[in-house]
């Protein structure tokens, strides 16, 4: 990344608040109950073994899922409720699991799908009013620009999305999401798939977006290791409980996390598709 980019540095970022938090599917109970707090500018990490509810957590954030009890909030302004896109136009932006890019499309051209939420009037209606289309349209592209240096990607804008090594393109989903100018970025299981270089260059890439950009990450992870080295503060689920919440050396050390994840074990095949190494507490000896 070069850290000479000019990035603007937002003063707007805001406490994001979950107080007791349920979701139920049915007879499913997939969260229950669940608190945490994630403050201005730092990267907040849900962990917890398959089946915790880290998906429905990050589902209710963006409002994909309504709970049923409880309240998200951000500031002063409640979420639950609000649709996706007006979660979004509240600077809340998503990166997903598993990539969501058109493929045939350049680097460019996805980042700037990114951009239309950006723009008032449209890029049809704009179409229309020359000058001042322009003038904008080269504001978007240079913005674009901009981002795509600042994530590594700078040399690959022209290129289409496919001809991307996976890594790489899981980098143009959270450039894009980062092309919305959020306040908060959601990220699912960003590294889930990748390689330890990969895993390692994702690290880094959300640790300078908390530093450069000041907005805030939650990250939802099954990867301990990845996690343990870069959150600020961990929240663990189980059984869509919470079962812990504190820094990173915290939670490692708890007794319930680490039963939590000895018992979700190797031989869950689930977990066969995260072929990054650590999923559990460092003491642990990996058995497979
Ligand atoms: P994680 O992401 O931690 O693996 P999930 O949030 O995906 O966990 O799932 C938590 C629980 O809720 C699981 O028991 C799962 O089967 C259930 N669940 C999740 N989404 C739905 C849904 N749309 N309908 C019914 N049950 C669901
Ligand atoms: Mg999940």
């Amino acid at each position: 990344m070069s850290a000479g980019t000019s990035v603007d540095l937002r003063s707007d970022v805001e406490t994001l608040t979950v107080e007791g938090v349920t979701v139920k599917f049915g007879a499913v109970t997939a969260l229950s109950d669940v608190s945490f707090t994630v403050r201005p500018g730092t990267v907040h990490a849900i962990i917890g073994p398959n089946g915790a509810g880290k998906s429905t957590m990050f589902n209710v954030l963006s409002g994909v899922y309504r709970a049923t009890a409880g309240e998200v909030r951000l500031g002063d302004t409640v979420l639950n409720g609000l649709r996706p896109h007006k979660i979004a136009r509240l600077g809340v932006a998503r990166a997903f699991q598993n990539i969501a890019l058109s493929g045939t499309q350049t680097v460019a051209e996805n980042l700037m799908l990114g951009r239309h939420a950006l723009t008032h009037a449209g890029f049809l209606a704009s179409g229309l009013r020359l000058p001042a289309a322009t003038r904008e349209s080269r504001r978007h592209h240079a913005r674009v620009r901009e981002i795509a240096e600042f994530v590594d990607l700078g040399d690959k804008l022209e290129l289409p999305v496919g001809v991307l090594s996976y890594g790489d393109q899981k980098r143009v989903e959270v450039a894009r999401a980062l092309c919305t100018e959020p306040r908060l970025l959601l990220l699912d299981e960003p590294v889930a798939g990748m390689n330890s270089e990969e895993t390692e260059r994702m690290a880094r890439a959300v640790l300078e977006i908390r530093d450069a950009l000041g907005i805030s990450i939650v990250l939802v992870e099954h990867d301990m290791g990845m996690v343990m080295s870069i959150a600020d503060r961990v929240t663990v689920l189980d059984f869509g409980r919470r079962i812990a919440d504190g820094t990173p050396a915290e939670t490692q050390a708890d007794h319930e996390v680490i039963r939590a994840y000895l018992g979700s074990g190797d031989d869950d095949p689930s977990d066969a598709a995260d072929t990054s190494s650590d999923h559990k507490p460092d003491h642990e000896e990996s058995s497979s």
